[in-house]
């Protein structure tokens, strides 16, 4: 494949997945203006983020802090209004770096790791939105915290750490109908007191938009498979 037309794909591709969400939303009465697309760029090159930012795209997802300042740290100064989300783990000792580059992390599941962000929010002197991630399908091996944690731990991380908690996220089960996990996670927020829902993927984000999510997190239906990491 050469460049160009890979690159043209982008677009189109972009195209067609903004003109989705704008289906789903209408079809349960919502705007398409009250989802946002979060472009999910991990381990994809370049030439491929160029041409999403040509088309128009400036609401970025990754999953791994060195990757992301690679990405995005010299793209800051040309695209000022670049909006980046952490949607992978955070590990405690990578807590700055992120602070300094992300505008909203959507993985905050620990204690330890609010402690951490509100003091690098402190030491560079940044303020970040973040999404508690929530672990729907009690998958031993995922992060997230538990359902029946997920409210009280919105209330100490906001309150005691003093985050500005704007919604939940959920990466459900693969294996599994994702519907009720999407609706899980919408009465967790709403006992929460948060307006934020990010869920959806490539495979389900219609579903999403149509059950509330506020974000989804589409990677390969914008630019296709993804090279393994290097
Ligand atoms: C990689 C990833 C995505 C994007 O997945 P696709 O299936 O490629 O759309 C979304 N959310 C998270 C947390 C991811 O790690």
């Amino acid at each position: 494949m050469n460049g160009v037309s890979m690159t043209d794909d982008i677009g189109a591709k972009l195209a067609s997945v903004r003109a989705r969400i704008d289906q789903a939303a209408r079809a349960v009465g919502r705007r398409a203006d009250d989802v946002t697309l979060v472009a999910v760029s991990k381990t994809q090159p370049d030439e491929r983020l160029e041409a999403a930012l040509r088309a128009g795209q400036r609401v970025f997802g990754e999953n791994y802090v060195q990757e992301a300042q690679a990405h995005w740290a010299h793209r800051r100064a040309v695209f000022g209004d670049l909006e980046l989300h952490l949607v992978g783990p955070l590990q405690t000792n990578k807590v700055e770096a992120a602070a300094a580059l992300f505008d909203v992390i959507q993985s905050v599941d620990r204690e330890r790791l609010a402690a951490g962000l509100a003091k690098a929010e402190a030491k560079l002197d940044r303020r970040l939105s973040y999404f508690v991630q929530v672990n729907t399908g009690e998958e031993p091996q995922k992060s997230g915290v538990m359902p029946a944690d997920a409210v009280a731990f919105v209330d100490r991380v906001r309150e005691v750490h003093g985050l500005d908690v704007v919604g939940l996220m959920a990466i459900p089960p693969f294996d599994e109908p994702v519907a009720p996990h999407f609706a899980l996670l919408a009465k967790l927020a709403a006992r929460a007191g948060v307006d934020g829902l990010s869920m959806g993927m490539s495979a389900d984000f219609e579903q999403a938009v149509r059950l509330g999510a506020t974000h989804v997190r589409v990677g390969t239906d914008i630019f296709g498979e993804r090279p393994p990491r290097s």
